[in-house]
């Protein structure tokens, strides 16, 4: 069935409305009427209009019939096939925060449904853009996409980095191109009044982690004169800022030696090398190993990768951040800061408060929660998609 526009229909079952009326952007495979609209016959990115069970149309929708999450709002009050003009605007307008918040071309630029713009990330690194396509309807849309950031931005190259695993749950190809213009070996970026290069290709996501740009802010403002431990450090986003503002010592450890290698250049550009050192291995070992040669440290960060990934990580994923815990409290000074941030998305942040207070009761410390943070306003949340909410960030003492 075709509407006047000619788009093709995709039809909930009863009731299965409720959600998306609420502000939802994600519709799952079981929610399809499939008796009326059989899934199999829709291509993986193709454009639907997304229809309640009587008909009433909900707006735009991508659908994917590969993927659990089968089809993805883009649109409520069109009827007709998104292209050029709808990304434009939707660009302009996330582009229209960033340059509300921040004063140096630094952020993430789109951040997927929070944005409007389902299946996409945009970070932006000055004059580059880093763009990862997570869905198979935003990939058909990719000519016009490169083209209206072109327009809009004027950027000198635009990399695109589509070798995240998630683009495996829609049958997408893993690879990582340069889409448009020229793009260096090292992305250049600033925050919070330090510099960073980090590898264009060979880095983690699009290179680096915006989302931390507060809550490192926050731990700067703690650091003069402390002796830091920046735990799953990458290329120094947390331990740099911390020495720029004055920490007395700066330890990063992380199991890459070529994240570890662009800590240390990092160090050497801000001019805090001297006062930074680094260790290469797995954290947990490093961890043990510090806490037996009786290293104690003012301000500890723990800034894992995410260790529940999937449902079905939760228990294990849940012990690893009790065990990293557990094990930071063996390295803390009396009177210390703990940072202890988690980026699953299936933690919640009750959960990782309780994580933390465990911790320190197992060692026999007292804690007192300072804050509780989540991610940088350039990684809004959307009301209605708690899915947006994915950082959690316990700042807290923790002292005898
Ligand atoms: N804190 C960083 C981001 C961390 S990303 C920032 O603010 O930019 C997660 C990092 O953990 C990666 O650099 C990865 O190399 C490292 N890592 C993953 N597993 C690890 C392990 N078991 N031990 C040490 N580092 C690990």
């Amino acid at each position: 069935m075709s509407d006047a526009a000619g788009l093709p229909r995709l039809q909930l079952r009863r009731n299965e409305d409720r959600r998306i009326r609420q502000g939802h952007h994600w519709v799952y495979s079981n929610e399809i009427d499939t008796a009326a609209t059989p899934l199999k016959q829709f291509a993986a990115g193709e454009q639907v209009l997304l229809c309640t069970a009587s008909g009433k149309p909900l707006g735009v929708a991508f659908v994917n019939p590969h993927s659990l999450i089968c089809a993805r709002l883009l649109e409520r009050h069109a009827g007709e096939a998104l292209g050029a003009p709808f990304l434009r605007e939707r660009l302009r307008t996330a582009l229209g925060l960033r340059e509300r918040l921040f004063g140096e071309p630094c952020y993430r630029l789109v951040y997927g449904d929070s944005d409007g713009l389902s299946g996409l990330i945009v970070d932006r690194y000055g004059e580059v853009l880093v763009v990862q396509v997570g869905t198979a309807g935003m990939e058909r849309l990719e000519t016009e996409l490169i083209a209206a950031l072109v327009e809009l931005l004027s950027p000198a190259g635009i990399l695109l980095r589509n070798d995240a695993s998630v683009r495996e749950m829609e049958q997408l190809p893993l690879y990582s191109r340069v889409a448009f213009g020229e793009v260096p070996e090292y992305l250049e970026l600033r925050e919070n009044g330090a510099s960073f290069r980090v590898s264009a290709t060979g880095g983690q996501k699009t290179g680096w982690f915006y989302d931390h740009r507060m809550n490192r802010r926050r731990v700067a403002e703690l650091a003069r004169g402390q002796r830091v431990l920046d735990v799953f450090s990458y290329v120094g986003g947390w331990g740099v800022q911390a020495a720029v503002a004055g920490a007395r010592a700066v330890t990063c450890i992380d199991s890459s030696q070529p994240a570890l290698e662009l800590a240390a250049a990092n160090a050497a550009l801000n001019g805090v090398a001297e006062r930074m050192d680094f260790r290469a291995g797995n954290a947990f070992d490093e961890l043990h190993a510090l806490a037996q040669a009786g290293e104690r440290y003012d301000i500890v960060v723990l800034d894992p990768p995410a260790f529940i990934k999937r449902r079905r990580d939760q228990k294990s994923g849940e012990n690893a951040y009790h065990r990293l815990n557990r094990e930071a409290m063996n390295l803390l000074a009396d009177d210390a800061i703990l940072v202890s941030a988690s980026c699953s998305m299936h933690l919640e942040e009750a959960a990782l408060i309780d994580i933390v207070r465990m911790a320190a009761f197992h060692a026999g410390r007292q804690l007192q929660i300072l804050e509780v943070a989540g991610q940088g306003p350039d990684h809004p949340i959307h009301p209605a998609i708690p899915e947006t909410r994915y950082l959690k960030t316990v700042i807290a003492r923790v002292h005898r």
